[in-house]
Parts: C-alpha cells; structure tokens; sequence
C-alpha cells in the first residue's frame, strides 16, 4: 500500500487554510516528499513527520509556489539532527535544481555560519544529494521505485511528473501541467495520480490579464479527468485548488473531473489522506511491474 497525504493544497495565491503545493507519500519505510511550498513544515507535523523523517525530496518543477520553503526544509532538517550518519537528503528534480539548492544554502550562508560557529558538533553544513532528469528511472531503493517523465508546463520548462511505485502500488505526481503524452504514458494504468488543477472558467473572468495567462499552462478538472481516463488511473486525486475550494464547493471541483473520469475522484483540504492499494488501476495498459 501506498499512502498519499495533501499536505498543501493551496497556490501561489496566499490562504489563510491552505498551505502551497507539497506531498507526502510513504511508501514501504520511505517517506517522499514531492514539491515544498509555503508552510510545508507545519503540515508536516500535522502529518506526523519531519524533516530529519523524510527519504527524499522530489520537486516537479522550479515555480516558486512549489520550492519557496526548500531553505526553511534544509536548514531545519540540517539543525534539528542528531543522527550523525542521516545520510545526505537526497534530491531529485529537473535541470536547473542543483543551481537552486545550492543558490539556497548561499543565501542561508550567515545562518549557517552563525550555527556552525556557535555548535561543535555541526561540523559541516547541510548536506544534499542533488540528481536532474527528465525521464528515466530515478530512484530504485528497498523495493521503492521511481520514475520521472517530462510534462507540459510551457513557457515553464523543462517540467517532471513522478511515478512512485512499491509492492504492487503506484501513484503518479503529475504536477502543473496541460494534458501531454508523456505524461499519459507515465499515468498508465497507475493506482492514483496527484494532479493539479484550475477552474478555467472562473479564472478566465478576472479582469487581469496576468492572471487569466495562467490558464495557459495548467489543467481544469475536466482535463485532468480527462488524462486519467486515458491512462486507466484507479483514483484521482486533485489539489493545488485556484480559485480555492470554498466549504461545501468540493462537490462542483468533484462533479467537473467527473465529466471526463468514470472512477474514484478525491477533493481534499491539508492533510487529506488516500490510500492506494495494489491493482486499484486499470490492467488496460498494463505497465505495472
Ligand atoms: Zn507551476
Ligand atoms: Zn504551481
């Protein structure tokens, strides 16, 4: 089984009770996190881990809703260990991510400096293990296996959507994205699959036109139905809500995706968590292992 956890389900857009995009997922004894938006750390303690507790960090793409806590993350992680053989935290995300980490840790060098001055036994500072790709089998550990696929985000490129899989279950971490083939094929036949959406036909009213561009580059509920019926996925899990779902609205968010996809749709708030067994996906593509 594979447990997926909302952690943020919010976007750039600032929400007093949704924080930016991220995800948990554990998998066996793996804890990964996918994305690290606004106020990542305080979901996951709500969520009952932390940052010395996490496995991995996955990041789909380099927008600053889904990176704007990654110094907070690695300095916490960094300070709050007293393990000393915590491995380096592995990082995995598109060309451009080692130039944002180590950006990061240059921009907490006093911190980091202070701390290490001030503490013997941080003797050095934040330690990371940073791979890009773009497709390709990324990580393949205790029986956890990950594969990466481009996605569609353009001008924003390049862009990755993820495929966890473990004992059987998988579950897709598409991302910001507009329909693409890549992405289908990483999608098939996967138990569930995180997708971001956006209500089109609200946003497309606003009298900005900065904010109606956004439409350009992300799915509606309906596209991303739609994209899970093609693939076959077992459970579709939507977040990263704009304009925000507003209490009792889940049912409209929820209805749309269900023009395009015949199965198990989930809209949740922080923290909402779904479970996905083994072989809850559709066998018509059959590229489960
Ligand atoms: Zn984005
Ligand atoms: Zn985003």
């Amino acid at each position: 089984m594979i447990e997926v956890t909302l952690l943020g389900t919010g976007s750039p857009v600032p929400d007093a009770h949704r924080a930016g995009p991220s995800t948990l997922v554990r998998a066996g004894h793996q804890t990964l996190l996918i994305d690290c938006g606004r106020g990542v750390q305080q979901r996951m303690a709500g969520a009952e881990t932390s940052a010395t507790a996490l496995t991995a960090l996955l990041l789909t793409h380099l927008h600053s809703d889904h990176i704007a806590d990654l110094g907070d993350l690695l300095i916490t992680r960094w300070i709050s260990n007293f393990d000393p053989q915590l491995p380096p935290l592995p990082i995995i995300g598109p060309p451009g991510t080692a130039e944002v980490v180590s950006a990061t840790l240059r921009a907490f060098g006093h911190d980091i400096g202070y701390r290490m001055k001030h503490h013997a036994d941080l003797t050095t500072p934040p330690q990371v293990d940073v791979k890009e790709a773009t497709e390709g089998v990324v990580w393949d550990v205790d029986g956890v296996r990950i594969r990466v696929a481009p996605t569609d985000h353009r001008p924003v490129t390049p862009t990755i959507g993820f495929r966890v899989e473990h004992d059987g279950a998988s579950v897709v971490l598409a991302g910001d994205t507009v329909p693409c083939e890549s992405l289908d094929e990483l999608a098939a036949g996967a138990g569930a699959m995180v997708h971001t959406v956006i209500r089109k036909e609200l946003i497309a009213q606003l009298p900005q036109q900065r904010i109606r561009e956004i439409c350009e580059y992300h799915s509606s509920p309906q596209e991303a139905g739609a994209t899970a019926e093609r693939a076959g996925v077992g459970i579709l899990i939507l977040t990263h809500y704009l304009p925000p779902v507003q209490p009792g609205q889940e049912d409209e968010w929820r209805a749309q995706a269900a023009t395009t996809f015949s199965r198990q749709i989930e809209v949740g708030d922080d923290l909402h968590r779904v479970q996905v067994h083994p072989g809850v996906g559709s066998a018509r593509f059959g590229t489960s292992p």
